[in-house]
């Protein structure tokens, strides 16, 4: 620290300096968040200093989360699933893994998790102690549904099963990986932390949620195609008695108990998932939805004119292809297995793409 404070305007001329060296959305292509709608922002600025972490001091926030969870559970095909706003996808399956966990317990618990799985799981079962036993894809990148059930054995606390990968856009079996959890009476958790903002608004949704009754729980991530500002995910879970078994007594705060990972939680994101789902509604997701996967297609179809095949046709806005590099001034990602890979998020306009074409079939000429 300083012995004395900073002027504000130095301060502020530094910020912005620094500000300055963050890349701008316009050519990010490699990521699965977006700039928030104007909405998000602007709810957000409205409830900067609440808390959900102690609720009834932020009894109007704290209505507003219900409110998200309810909508969310809705859109998920189950009205009454428990929930609370998480602060994305890692936090929700550490979570749902706490849950799955708890329902049996075992001496030396594993999960089955799909080849094409995020990173949290490493966390989630590094803090949990659970054995990850790993389940192959397909061609088309989707899990192995018989794999993951030759995987399972009595020790097995949890399915995992992904409605939108991160590294191909795929939406694995999860009606049948739902039928393995029902058989074997194992705990299914549903990744939707990117998809679960997507698939329900494309012209033929692929069945992932709570209608399908073997699916236990579910991430899905308001700060990804929820355009919602950071930090703002959601942890549903079917039966939301199963949240108590995380409840921890909480004796200074203005509710008794808690079940969430972390304490102090913003309400200023909270608010601001809630405001763009209220703001768009089914028809205005369905748009941004659209206008997305049209963008992916007109993307897949352009860089296969290059000689760049894709990887796999993906269920949602995530594109890959057979080729590495990709022009300067562009930040796209590399997939685990060496595809170069795109998401077409809302900023990733029609444009954007166009632009991202031509300078690709400049780089091949
Ligand atoms: C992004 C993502 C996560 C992690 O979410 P964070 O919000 O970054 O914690 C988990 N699972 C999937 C499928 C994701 O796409």
């Amino acid at each position: 620290m300083r012995e004395q404070g900073c002027p504000e305007g130095d301060l502020f001329s530094f910020l912005s300096l620094q500000r300055k060296k963050d890349l701008g959305y316009r050519n990010i292509l490699s990521s699965m968040c977006t700039p928030p709608h104007p909405v998000a922002a602007r709810a957000h600025a409205m409830f900067l200093e609440t808390n959900l972490g102690d609720p009834g001091l932020f009894p109007g926030t704290a209505e507003l989360e219900e409110l998200l969870v309810r909508r969310l559970a809705t859109l998920m095909h189950h009205p009454k699933a428990g929930g609370y706003a998480t602060s994305g996808g890692t936090e929700s399956n550490i979570q749902a893994f706490r849950i799955a966990k708890k329902q049996k317990p075992v001496e030396s618990p594993n999960v089955v998790v799909p080849a094409s799985s995020h990173f949290s799981f490493l966390k989630a079962c590094d803090i949990l102690g659970l054995a990850m036993r790993t389940a192959p894809l397909d061609t088309h990148f989707r899990v192995d549904a018989e794999a993951v059930e030759s995987l399972v054995d009595k020790d097995t606390v949890c399915i995992v099963g992904i409605a939108g990968t991160t590294e191909y856009g795929m939406v694995d079996p999860i009606a049948h990986l739902a039928d393995v959890a029902l058989d074997r009476d194992v705990f299914l958790h549903v990744d939707a932390a990117f998809g679960g903002m997507v698939v329900p608004f494309l012209d033929r949704p692929i069945p992932f949620d709570f209608h399908l009754p073997g699916v236990d729980s579910l991430s899905v991530d308001p700060h990804k195609m929820g355009m919602s500002t950071i930090p703002a995910g959601c942890l549903l879970v079917r039966n939301p008695e199963q949240f108590s078994c995380l409840n921890v007594d909480t004796p200074y705060l203005t509710v008794k108990r808690e079940c969430t990972l972390a304490g102090t939680r913003p309400g200023a994101s909270v608010a601001a998932a809630f405001a763009v789902l209220e703001y768009l509604g089914m028809d205005g997701m369905r748009a941004v939805v659209a206008g997305c996967m049209e963008n992916t297609r007109r993307l897949v179809e352009g860089m296969e004119t290059l000689g760049c095949e894709r990887a796999v046709t993906p269920d949602v806005n995530v594109a890959t292809f057979s080729c590495s590099r990709a022009p300067a001034g562009w930040r796209v990602s590399t997939t685990r297995a060496g595809h170069m890979r795109v998401v077409c998020m809302p900023h990733v306009t029609r444009d954007v793409i166009e632009a991202f074409l031509k300078d690709m079939s400049d780089m091949h000429a």
